[in-house]
C-alpha cells in the first residue's frame, strides 16, 4: 500500500509525495470523494495524508483520505456558501503582526486566533519589523506582546530584514508543518527567505475555471525546510471569516473568557449583560483585557446579524 502527503492542490488535480520514497506523482480523485463538493468544500487539501494506487506508473489515484488532525478553512472569495480548506494537518500557524508598514489591526489578529482555536491549531504570533520602531512604539508593541502572552499564546519579536531572532524562530518551527499568514506586506516572504534563502518560494498562482466557467484561483503548496519540517504556502489572507461558529460557541475560542465562564451565575451566560457575570467582573478587574472583551462583543453582534 502506498501512502503519500498532498503537497499541491489546484482544486481539480493534485501533486502527491510518497512518504517513504519521496517520489512525486500527479494525482486524481475518484467520484466517491467528490461528495465533499456537495458539502461545499474541497475534498482534498494540501497536508492531507492519503493512500494511492498507481495507474501505468504515472497517474496516482487516491483511494483513501485519512482523517485530518485539523485544518484551516475560509469562505470562498466568490460564492459565500462555499468554503475552502487551505491546509490540513498543521502543527503551527504563524501569524505576522506589524505595528506599522502596514498596520495590522488587533481585530485581524483576533479573528485569526479564533479560527485557529476553533480548528485546534497551535499559534505563534510573530511581531515583525521591530527594526522600524521608535522607543515609544517598541513600548506599545511590548504591551500587545504581553497581552497575548498572558492569554497563553506563544509570541516572538523579529526583524526579517535585520535578521533579528531568526534562529529562535527556526527552533520554534523546526520539524513541524507550519503555515504563515498575515497582511500582504507584513513580511511573509522576507521571513521565509530569512529562514531558508534557497527555498525561494514561488507563490504559484494557478488560474482555473470552475464548473460554471467562473474564474477561480487556488494556490497552496507544501515545501520542505532544510532544517526539518515543512511549510504550506497559502494565499495571503486579508481577513479571516468566521466559518461555522455559533454565538454560544464564540466564548470557547477566547481562552481568557473560557477560563472565567465557569464562575458566571448562569451556565448559559453569554457575558454580555447578564447578572452575576464573572467575565464582566474579570474585565473590570483588568484580569481580562477590555480590548479583547470589546472585540468579543463586536463579533457577538456580527454573529447575531447572520
Ligand atoms: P509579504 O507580502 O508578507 O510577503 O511581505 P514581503 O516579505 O514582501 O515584505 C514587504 C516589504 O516589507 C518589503 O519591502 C520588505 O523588504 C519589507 N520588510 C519585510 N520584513 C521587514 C523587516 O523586518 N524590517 C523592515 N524594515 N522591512 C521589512
Ligand atoms: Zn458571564
Amino acid at each position: 500500500m502506498n501512502k503519500a502527503t498532498v503537497v499541491k492542490s489546484t482544486g481539480s488535480w493534485y501533486i502527491l509525495k510518497d512518504v517513504i520514497t519521496q517520489n512525486i506523482y500527479e494525482a486524481r480523485i475518484r467520484g466517491k470523494f467528490k461528495k465533499e463538493k456537495i458539502r461545499n468544500t474541497n475534498p482534498l487539501a494540501v497536508g492531507d495524508l492519503v493512500d494511492y494506487e498507481l495507474e501505468n506508473n504515472d497517474i496516482a489515484w487516491v483511494t483513501k483520505i485519512y482523517a485530518r488532525k485539523n485544518y484551516l478553512i475560509r469562505k470562498s472569495v466568490n460564492l459565500s456558501k462555499e468554503t475552502h480548506i487551505l491546509a490540513s494537518n498543521v502543527d503551527l500557524a504563524c501569524i505576522l503582526f506589524t505595528l506599522k508598514k502596514p498596520v495590522t489591526s488587533l481585530g485581524f489578529l483576533n479573528r485569526f486566533l479564533i479560527t485557529c482555536e476553533a480548528y485546534q491549531i497551535p499559534v505563534l504570533i510573530i511581531f515583525n519589523k521591530i527594526d522600524l520602531l521608535s522607543v515609544q512604539e517598541m513600548l506599545s508593541l511590548n504591551e500587545i506582546d504581553l497581552l497575548y502572552k498572558n492569554i497563553g499564546y506563544d509570541t516572538l519579536e523579529i526583524s526579517a530584514e535585520k535578521k533579528i531572532n531568526i534562529d529562535i524562530l527556526k527552533e520554534k518551527i523546526k520539524n513541524k508543518t507550519v503555515v504563515f499568514s498575515g497582511h500582504s506586506g507584513s513580511g511573509k516572504t522576507s521571513t521565509i527567505n530569512a529562514l531558508q534563502p534557497q527555498l525561494n518560494l514561488k507563490t504559484s498562482v494557478i488560474s482555473e475555471y470552475d464548473d460554471k466557467g467562473k474564474h477561480t484561483t487556488t494556490f497552496a503548496q507544501m515545501y520542505d525546510w532544510d532544517f526539518g519540517g515543512q511549510i504550506i504556502d497559502i494565499p495571503g489572507i486579508k481577513e479571516f471569516e468566521l466559518v461555522d461558529i455559533d454565538r454560544e460557541e464564540l466564548q470557547d475560542y477566547f481562552p481568557e473568557i473560557f477560563k472565567y465562564r465557569e464562575f458566571c451565575k448562569f451556565n448559559n451566560c453569554l457575558h454580555i449583560n447578564e447578572p452575576g457575570c464573572a467575565v464582566v467582573e474579570a474585565v473590570k478587574d483588568n484580569l481580562i483585557s477590555s480590548k479583547r472583551y470589546l472585540h468579543y462583543l463586536k463579533l457577538m453582534e456580527e454573529l447575531n446579524i447572520k
